[in-house]
């Protein structure tokens, strides 16, 4: 489970994540970056603490997911800034791709640049290791409509969740205290995701494209 910022992979794949952790499969998940530039222009003192904030946030989230023996794997990239290390990324998920039969990352369209550039290296690994890549899509519920003739419906897959994994990806969007409340009360330190945007994500199921 490859993922930009940590948030990524619970938003647009959580859901699975705990289906798959119930079926007993085992998991990698790997945080490109840390996230730590999501409020880049907040004055409040624990702005500059994100990386370790959004840290904690994932391990309780996986917890939630029932998945806290996911190994996870931090490659430190800076946040804001992944297309420019694509391609030394792309080198680290293929070596990380290698015991692996699935592969899951952003949306390689998703009209977010850290996003994007995820997605084309979790391909470009997936080619090379012969690992198929499932693509999850988080921005785009916010600027697309099902008619929205850019995305590729047709290799859309829609995931129903169980009433247990609903449930627990609910609780573990419930972990993100820095993303889903504002970050302090001046300017810069709104929410990333206010309850609208939130709501795409606490529904009953989740879409990949294949
Ligand atoms: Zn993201």
């Amino acid at each position: 489970m490859v993922a930009a910022h940590p948030d990524d992979e619970v938003l647009g794949f959580g859901g699975t994540t705990a289906l798959l952790a119930a079926s007993g499969v085992r998991l990698r998940v790997v945080s490109i970056t840390a996230g730590e530039a999501s409020h880049p222009h907040s004055h409040t003192p624990v702005a500059r603490h994100l990386a370790a904030v959004r840290d904690r946030e994932l391990h309780q989230a996986l917890g939630r997911l029932g998945a806290a023996s996911a190994q996870r794997v931090a490659l430190a990239v800076p946040d804001g800034k992944v297309a420019r290390h694509e391609r030394e990324l792309a080198g680290h998920l293929t070596a990380l791709l290698r015991d692996c039969d699935l592969c899951v990352a952003p949306y390689r369209r998703d009209l977010h640049p850290d996003h994007e550039a995820a997605g084309r290296a979790a391909l470009a690994a997936g080619a090379a290791r012969g690992v198929p890549v499932w693509e999850y899509p988080i921005w785009t519920w916010h600027w697309a409509s099902p008619d929205d003739g850019r995305l590729p419906w047709h290799r859309a897959a829609r995931i129903a969740l169980t009433p247990a994994a609903h449930t627990r990806k609910r609780a573990a969007l419930e972990s993100f205290h820095s993303q889903i409340e504002p970050l302090g009360s001046g300017p810069g330190d709104e929410a990333i995701l206010p309850p609208a945007e939130l709501a795409h994500f606490r529904r009953d199921f989740e879409v990949i494209w294949r």
